[in-house]
């Protein structure tokens, strides 16, 4: 097989030879933020907001500003290099190598590395008859609106899930769900959609800025509103979002079942306008201007 091409600090190297010293500040501290960037026949779907949230991400941590348009060309690369269709592409941006302190280097070093892998997107039993989560204590820090490479509560929270045979973790905070371990989460009460306002609580997902900007076009009403965890047995739909998994409904939470313990009407129409997009970006037309 050949090796995998990767992009480190400025180069395209096989996998084998992209190391980081053992003492770069991502290792020690988790101190950088991170993107997944989706493609679709080799074609790049919102890259510019992610991008931009990226910008963004460095920025509320404080990390030399970066070139984000050289950013955006190597990555493009990196997917042509490694011939991907259907895939993602990761992008890692630390503080960089440094003699162990918590205190910033005085002249940081970013590394900068980016992968590029397969990834098909979630099959149509999935999409056609949901999947279940479960519930755990949103028990993360109070940035989560900051794309940190810090996700020791979201991996815990994952793993709980898939030992109680669930697809997602729904964090809860203060009574309320907030969103997933790597979803935002959406539900859907008379009609309208309900989903937890952009605030420091949630990361601002560009799929869920996507579907926002898909149901306003198709004239659902939107409420940005916190949904408290016991009326999940009340709600009529219940959906999570992400770059990778797109639109799922969810049919069960802690074993019990949401919406008729059956995807509904709302979640359905999404998916179908998000196929849209998706076959756009694949022709080679961007969506940018979409959200
Ligand atoms: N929330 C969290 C905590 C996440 O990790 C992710 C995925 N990166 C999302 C929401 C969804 O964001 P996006 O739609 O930008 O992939």
């Amino acid at each position: 097989m050949v090796s995998e091409i990767v992009y480190l600090n400025g180069k395209f190297v096989p996998y084998e030879e992209a190391l980081v010293p053992v003492e770069d500040r991502g290792n020690l501290f988790a101190d950088g933020v991170y993107e997944v960037i989706r493609f679709y026949s080799g074609q790049p779907f919102l890259m510019k907001a992610h991008m931009e949230r990226l910008e963004r991400s460095a920025r509320e941590i404080r990390l030399p500003e970066i070139d984000i348009d050289a950013l955006t060309e190597a990555g493009l690369e990196t997917v042509r290099r490694n011939g991907i269709g259907d895939g993602t592409l990761y992008i890692q941006v630390t503080r960089g190598p440094a003699p162990r302190n918590h205190a910033f280097p005085p002249n940081p070093r970013p590394t900068v590395f980016m992968i590029a892998r397969s990834f098909a997107r979630p099959g149509e039993e999935l999409r056609g008859q949901g999947v279940s989560c479960i519930t755990v204590p949103d028990i993360r820090w109070l940035r989560c609106d900051i794309k940190s490479i810090g996700l020791l509560p979201n991996v815990l929270g994952k793993q709980q899930a898939k030992e109680a045979g669930a697809f997602e973790a729904l964090f809860v905070r203060d009574g309320v769900v907030t969103e997933g371990t790597s979803t935002n989460a959406f539900a859907v009460r008379e009609g309208r959609i309900v989903t937890y306002p952009e605030d420091e609580h949630i990361l601002p997902g560009i799929t869920r800025r996507l579907i926002l900007a898909i149901a306003r076009r198709e004239g659902i009403e939107i409420v940005e509103e916190a949904l408290k965890v016991g009326e999940l047995d009340r709600v009529d739909e219940l959906f999570i979002s992400s770059t990778t998994i797109e639109v799922l409904p969810v049919v069960s939470v802690d074993g019990r079942p949401v919406g008729g313990g059956k995807p509904g009407p709302i979640a359905r129409k999404l998916q179908e306008q998000y196929d849209r997009l998706v076959e756009k970006v694949a022709s080679g037309e961007s969506i940018d201007d979409f959200i």
